[in-house]
């Protein structure tokens, strides 16, 4: 299996079935020393799903048959030494809604039906309970504090990233466990990167709106829980281009006059305002990597922008209280790998569901 990666983030883990055949799973690197937990993010490697499902789908509902899912399951709790009643799965509809998992949630979205609906993130202290979110595009967010023994998984495509739903996991992992944020680790897990992810007006408004300029006070609070339903919707948040009309509104559009800088990225005079106040200046060596122009750039074709969900979640976890040292950013594009991984933009979402998994080890 090779994937176009420019360095090692990732390791590439063998999972092996009762008869001797294994499939790769990828773990960050990072996290492979860090003792008491286990991880994986699934590849389309593995599974009995067919057709553009092939071969480890998690993509449920109408797409594919109750039995493939049930056998991919099983097939990836192996991994983790143990059975999909042990599997706990999110429902994810874009929102920032974090739910605190407990023992009675054993096997929901598994090998039982959800009794919950709206869920995007995952927290929990009980060990063995293998938390599970489903991507194809949208970053999955991993968090493991050692110290109170919590992990947490979100899922955070475009409209959880506004919502900043890093944010509202970590706030819940404080406000019920305890947990202290500098002792949190974080990954951002693989996803599509800015260069392949063009957005239109749309999208960037809300990204200006809310990266435009820095609040941590206001990224820690957790905003989108009280209006879960404006965030919702029945479409993807990475299919936001397709059909959509082309605006005759972007500053971009009409302005000949914006800068051909070699970042490509937009500047200050031009209605992204850079950030002057971030405590993330100093604590990180790569300058506007967090900022906003690098979140949000000038897209390569007319009316258009390329964002950033990488840098937009790691300014988001940093904001919310991660060291620098504790935070692992993907380098892997779903979207340039998607014979291996299952991309939504790639395919025109003709696609499965990649999982990330997560457990306290007992
Ligand atoms: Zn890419």
């Amino acid at each position: 299996m090779h994937f176009q990666s420019k360095q090692q983030v990732f390791d590439i883990r063998k999972s092996e079935i009762e008869n001797g055949t294994t499939f790769p799973v990828l773990t960050f690197a990072s996290w492979e020393i860090l003792p008491g937990i286990r991880h994986c993010f699934t590849t389309r490697a593995g599974g009995v799903s067919e057709g553009y499902l092939a071969s480890l789908n998690f993509r449920r509902d109408s797409y594919d048959t109750q039995e493939n899912i049930l056998e991919n399951l099983r097939r990836i709790a192996l991994y983790f030494d143990t059975t999909p009643d042990r599997i706990v799965s999110a429902h994810q509809t874009h929102t920032a809604n974090v739910r605190i998992v407990t023992e009675a949630d054993a096997g929901k979205g598994a090998a039982r039906p959800l009794d919950y609906t709206d869920i995007d993130g995952l927290i929990t202290d009980v060990p063995g309970l293998v938390l599970f979110t489903t991507h194809a595009d949208c970053p999955p967010l991993y968090f493991y504090d050692p110290v109170r023994r919590v992990i947490a998984l979100s899922h955070s495509g475009w409209k959880g990233t506004v919502a900043r739903i890093g944010a509202v996991t970590i706030r819940k992992m404080q406000d019920h466990f305890g947990c202290r944020p500098e002792d949190i680790y974080a990954a951002i897990g693989p996803s599509i990167c800015r260069d392949c992810y063009e957005i239109s007006e749309d999208v960037a408004e809300p990204f200006r709106a809310c990266f435009g300029k820095s609040d941590p006070a206001a990224s820690a609070s957790g905003p989108s829980e009280t209006n879960p339903e404006a965030l919702k919707s029945d479409s993807s948040p990475l299919d936001t281009v397709p059909g959509s009309s082309e605006s005759d509104s972007s500053p971009l559009d009409a302005d000949s006059s914006v800068p051909a800088e070699d970042s490509g990225t937009l500047d200050t005079e031009h209605g992204v305002p850079k950030s002057d106040s971030s405590p993330l200046d100093a604590a990180t060596d790569s300058g506007t990597l967090w900022e906003i122009p690098r979140i949000l750039a000038r897209g390569k074709n007319p009316g258009k922008y390329q964002l950033d969900l990488w840098a937009a979640n790691a300014r988001i976890l940093l904001e919310a209280g991660i060291t620098p040292g504790h935070l692992t950013v993907t380098n892997l594009c779903t979207c340039e790998n998607s014979t291996e991984l299952f991309s939504h933009r790639a395919t025109g979402g003709k696609r499965g569901l990649q999982g990330a998994f997560l457990m306290l080890e007992d």
